[in-house]
């Protein structure tokens, strides 16, 4: 199994799994390997020994001469951070163990986001099932990932998923913005860099979602930030949206809204529509991209990020989104305005996002940890 959480944040502790998830070491080939000391590489180790993630077995040495060596390796079915998602039509969750391998993945789609709770506690009883059955160990989990809408948190009510998930295994609860979460997921993947410049993100699903990521001054720790988006105002958008706001975004580049404009059920019957040359349907989506275009352009102005990203259902349905949208963005820059800012289309499925809860959980430990290996420097002096 490849590891797929190993770009940033990496501790000592970090390496020592990914090493050991390849195969086993002595801890003087582990010494070498890492360019660490014998007391460096303890400090590390010995914690993750007496966690159970790592394996230390003695065994003598060929030829029975010598002192008996210490074999180490991971213990591959120990679970270390679980990451879930629940997004508007889709829920997913993950585990992995220390070394960033894939442990148990599941992933369920309903017809219509009614609320968080419900779909968490089936994702949760799923979860609890693979565990049995695959005699996973979740005892050391450090902490579990959940990505939710934002609606969860403007009911402020987004706590209850950190005690409904305390019900089945133990360790902190990080929760964030399903955008943000998917931002984590493509950081971490291997076309993901962070820069001092922000990074936006955009996911066009049952709403419209949005986020920005850019970099810490300590430690290239990502720092994210999500808003509301889907509820821009759009001048020559008349209706009336469900926040209240009269020509929110939503209303024209969300899942709904351009079903709704092309009368259709789904993405799938617009494309049909929309490849068979319909006008109507082709009008609807490039309004969508018209409003995304604006308003991207007015953040663009604000903010400079350097890329947008832009992913969820309707980028991976109708992928040509993407450049309708740079074109209309374009449109309402100021002439004054020489750079470009590229867009991208990138996966924000259920399944990145709850890799993205996971790589949430991996930043806050790891933030936790180098500020705790400060403290004891600072300490020892
Ligand atoms: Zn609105």
């Amino acid at each position: 199994m490849q590891a797929q959480i190993n770009q940033f944040g990496n501790t000592l502790q970090d390496l020592i799994a990914l090493a050991l998830g390849e195969r086993s070491y002595t801890r003087a080939q582990l010494t070498r390997k890492l360019g660490v000391s014998r007391p460096v590489l303890s400090r590390a180790l010995d914690p993750m020994i007496h966690d159970g993630f790592v394996l230390s077995e003695v065994s003598a040495r060929e030829g029975g001469a010598g002192r008996p060596v210490q074999y180490l390796s991971l213990v591959d079915g120990a679970a270390y951070i679980v990451g879930l998602s629940i997004g508007r039509n889709e829920a997913a969750g993950v585990l992995i163990n220390r070394a960033g391998q894939q442990l148990f993945s599941t992933s369920f789609e309903y017809l219509a986001y009614r609320g968080w709770e419900k779909p968490l506690q089936k994702l949760l009883s799923l979860l609890m099932r693979g565990i049995a059955e695959n005699s996973i160990d979740t005892k050391k989990i450090a902490g579990t990932g959940v990505a939710l809408p934002m609606s969860a948190f403007r009911d402020s009510d987004a706590a209850k998923a950190a005690a409904m998930v305390r019900e089945e295994w133990s360790g902190g609860c990080v929760y964030d913005n399903i955008v943000a979460m998917a931002a984590l997921a493509h950081l971490h993947s291997p076309a993901g860099s962070l820069a001092a410049s922000p990074q936006m993100y955009v996911r066009l699903s049952g709403g419209v979602g949005s986020c920005f990521m850019w970099s810490s001054p300590v430690e290239n720790i990502p720092q994210v930030v999500a808003g509301e988006f889907g509820h821009v105002s759009i001048p020559g958008i008349a209706q009336k949206c469900h926040c209240g706001n009269i020509g929110c975004l939503e209303l024209a580049a969300s899942y709904a809204a351009l079903c709704n404009g092309a009368e259709v059920e789904s993405l799938a019957d617009f494309r049909q529509k929309l490849d068979s040359g319909d006008p109507q349907t082709a009008d609807v989506l490039n309004r969508g991209a018209a409003a995304l275009g604006f308003a991207c352009a007015q953040v663009a102005m604000a903010a400079h990020p350097s890329h947008i990203y832009l992913g969820g259902e309707v980028v991976a349905e109708l992928p040509q989104i993407v450049s309708l949208t740079q074109a209309q963005m374009r449109r309402h820059f100021s002439p004054a305005i020489q750079w470009e800012v590229p867009i991208s289309s990138i996966p924000m499925d259920g399944a990145a996002c709850a890799w993205g809860a996971v790589c949430a959980v991996k930043t806050s430990v790891a933030a936790l940890q180098i500020k705790n290996e400060s403290i004891a420097t600072v300490m020892r002096l």
